[in-house]
């Protein structure tokens, strides 16, 4: 059997997305031997000039978000030449930390003359910054994610597996990959693609597989995570740190929580939750120690940069509220 062509490539992103891919090639199996690498720049050094005379893709994995003109002909360009796009990490599948520029009030400030002009005289200018950043899927049609900042290796591990036909023990498989849908685990035994817009991770909230012992159903005291420090075992939003395992997609297998840190949302959130930002509120709120105006007061002035905290990887896409809004900006 040929091996896929495949091509990788990041826009705006920090490239552990990428690197976790390079992991996966030291550490697991040479991506070489799965796949014919058509396009890497950051590793091979591709161009673009190469990549219009290559033929088809099969594959691509796109990283990072989309916040310059140069990230959205990207994006055009490797979705045109691609079978299958799959946006890999929390900045291409929903924007990620790049996308909380969103929250700017103020436009982008036009290039004034004398910039223009040095600019032009040092060239490569660079390029234009979008109004407002992207998930890839605000851009072009992605057909599968693997969200995760970066994406855990077992997950894109599976992913490769999946679309490369490599077919060998999935022993090495860890509990976080073993939850994964059915369509997926099958995918990955069989290399029969799972459906469209399936995306790598689990179904449910991060909860559902953190090892936490949830007991009492109380919000009394905001804290952050530096001011405490709890061997229990308890559940963390319990301890008063403001934990969004209820409203984030599972698939790490409690990361995080596991050592002891609040989850903050990097794989998005599950089907089941409309709104990240709005599920926590809900939830903090409906567990306030209190019913007392002034104590509840005193709980929510100890909050931090709540909009940061809830929206960290996926303002662009996944806030209802901005979604609706961005329409009229
Ligand atoms: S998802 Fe995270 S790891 Fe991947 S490019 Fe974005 S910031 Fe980097
Ligand atoms: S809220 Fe956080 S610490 Fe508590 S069970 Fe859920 S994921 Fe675990
Ligand atoms: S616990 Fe939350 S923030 Fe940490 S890796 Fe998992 S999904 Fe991401």
């Amino acid at each position: 059997m040929s091996k896929k062509k495949i091509a990788i490539y990041t826009a705006t992103g920090c490239r552990v997305c990428e690197n976790v891919i390079l992991d996966i090639h030291y550490q697991v199996s040479s991506l070489s031997r799965l796949f014919d690498i058509a396009f890497w720049p950051y590793v091979l050094g591709s161009r673009w000039n190469d990549f219009e005379k290559a033929p088809l893709m099969d594959i691509c994995f796109y990283a990072g978000a989309v916040s310059t003109e140069s990230d959205r002909e990207a994006a055009i360009r490797l979705r045109e030449k691609s079978q299958i796009l799959i946006a890999i990490g929390a900045c291409a599948s929903f924007g990620g930390m790049p996308g909380l520029v969103n929250l700017r009030t103020k436009a982008t400030p036009e290039t004034s003359a004398g910039e223009k002009a040095e600019l032009s005289e040092s060239p490569p200018p660079l390029p234009r910054v979008e109004h407002l950043v992207s998930a890839l899927s605000q851009v072009v049609d992605v057909d599968y994610d693997i969200p995760g900042c970066p994406p855990t290796q077992n997950l894109v591990w599976a992913a490769i597996q999946a679309f490369s036909g490599w077919k060998g023990s999935t022993s090495n498989l860890s509990y976080a990959a073993s939850r994964l849908p059915e369509p997926i685990s099958q995918a990955i035994v069989s290399g029969v693609f799972p459906p469209k817009k399936s995306t790598f991770a689990g179904e449910k909230a991060v909860c559902a597989s953190c090892s936490r012992k949830k007991e009492e159903k109380k919000f009394s005291n905001a804290k952050r995570p530096y001011e405490t420090y709890e061997s229990t075992g308890r559940c963390l939003l319990e301890q008063g740190l403001v934990c969004q395992g209820i409203a984030t997609r599972e698939g790490c297998g409690g990361l995080c929580t596991g050592v002891g840190l609040p989850c903050r949302g990097c794989f998005g959130k599950p089907p089941a939750v409309y709104d990240p930002g709005a599920k926590m509120v809900s939830a903090i709120s409906s567990t306030f120690d209190s019913e007392k105006a002034g104590e509840i007061k005193k709980i929510v002035e100890k909050f931090h940069d709540l909009t940061g905290t809830f929206y960290r990887y996926n303002l662009p896409s996944q806030c209802e509220l901005l979604r609706a809004l961005r329409g009229n900006l």
